[in-house]
């Protein structure tokens, strides 16, 4: 077994990243300010988005977009099952009733039908889940929304540096970025919402900072009057600018990142393609740029003669870490316990979800991984293989 461990990802930092967080520190000003103000340009510099906003978490920024859009008691709000747990939770924490809606087998991603299955009277919003690096099919999702006069809050989640039919995800629409340590441009924690609408970037702007008219760094430097009034009741979910400054760096070295990505990503693609009952997520077949965020197989045990645990249990034998990206939310316990008596009767068909909740794995796959530990991973793939078949 090869000594040093393979993480399912690491964060890669470089040095001017480093430096430029060491001035910050330095500089007297470590929470919400210039950085921040850069960060949230750098953004809509990237995405061609009008307006964003930095947040300390996408998930924050998802409880603020409930807030905003006033979703509450009676309301209800349709997402995929297979996402993560922080969009269900809010929606049920600000009382209302989270819809599951399956997803296409293959690609892990809702479609306009399966959306358009689930509308009701009583349907808000709508939370689709750009998966894994790829695009929704956003023009079809869009269609169904407007057809319903529905708001749309992509999950932008994985989706950073991701383009659909030529134009960046964020450039349109309102989207939610995460900058958590996994993702591919981080802040350490964060997140950035952008958005079209002047408006509710304003509100969100508020919102994320206890409610006031104008922020700290703001009152302190800008010259505006010291005695901020809160205009409504707000919350506390600014970005420092220790993290936003580290942000703002990675932001500059996305394309680098994307293409270390996805050269990654096409190696794997090919060596896995020989490997009987082992699937990578299909591609979506309208133009799209894919950034690669995670390397997600399906493990078929009626083929492989092991399931998804064994190989992950195998692989950290190995030395190699693995994870899963994700388990249907309805089947985490507190939903399997109480989304009936909470919520009434769930979609019936979910199989899809189920079907990959079983069995999806994403390998190791970070900007600074070589195509050597590729082939290690593809290795162990490989020998386990092996093993269970002489077995
Ligand atoms: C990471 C992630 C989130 C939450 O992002 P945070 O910044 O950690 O709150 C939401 N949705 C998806 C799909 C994610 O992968």
């Amino acid at each position: 077994m090869n000594s040093t461990f393979l993480p399912l990802s690491r964060p890669a930092i470089k040095q001017p990243e480093i430096d430029a967080v060491v001035e910050v520190l330095k500089s007297g000003w470590i929470t919400t300010g210039p950085k921040n103000a850069e960060l949230e340009a750098a953004i809509k510099d990237y995405t061609g988005a009008p307006h964003a906003v930095a947040l300390s978490s996408a998930t924050a920024g998802l409880h603020l977009c409930l807030i905003a859009l006033g979703i509450g008691p009676g309301d209800e709000v349709i997402t995929p099952s297979m996402t993560w747990v922080s969009t269900v939770n809010l929606i049920t924490l600000v009382g209302a009733k989270p819809v599951f809606v399956d997803v296409d087998k293959d690609s892990l991603m809702t479609t306009a039908e399966r959306i358009e299955a689930q509308i009701t009277a009583k349907t808000k919003l709508i939370i689709p889940v750009h998966y894994a690096g790829a695009p929704l099919d956003l023009d079809a999702i869009y269609a169904v929304a407007e057809r319903h006069q529905l708001p749309v809050i992509e999950d932008a989640a994985h989706a950073i540096g991701c383009h659909y039919k030529g134009r960046p995800i964020g450039q349109t629409g309102h989207c939610l970025f995460s900058l958590h340590a996994i993702k591919n441009v981080t802040t350490a924690e964060g997140g950035i919402f952008t958005t079209h609408d002047a408006q509710l970037a304003e509100r969100i702007r508020r919102l994320k900072f206890h409610g006031l008219g104008v922020d700290a760094f703001d009152r302190e430097t800008q010259g505006r009057a010291p005695q901020a009034e809160v205009i409504e009741p707000g919350f506390k979910y600014n970005m420092p600018d220790i993290c936003a400054v580290l942000g703002l760096g990675q932001l500059q070295r996305l394309e680098q990142i994307t293409q270390q990505r996805q050269a990654l990503v096409a190696a794997y693609r090919e060596r896995l393609s020989p490997l009987p009952g082992i699937t990578p997520l299909s591609i979506p077949d309208y133009p799209h740029q894919h950034c690669c965020h995670l390397m997600i197989i399906r493990v078929e045990p009626n083929i492989c003669g092991f399931d998804r645990d064994q190989l992950i249990d195998y692989l950290k034998q190995q030395g190699i870490g693995a994870g899963i990206h994700f388990k249907a939310c309805h089947s985490q316990k507190y939903y399997r316990e109480n989304y009936a008596s909470r919520f009434g009767e769930i979609n019936p068909d979910l199989s899809n979800s189920e079907f990959n909740s079983q069995r999806i794995c994403s390998l190791p796959l970070f900007p600074d991984m070589q195509l050597n530990d590729v082939n290690r991973v593809i290795s162990a793939i490989t020998q386990f293989i092996g093993n269970t078949h002489e077995a």
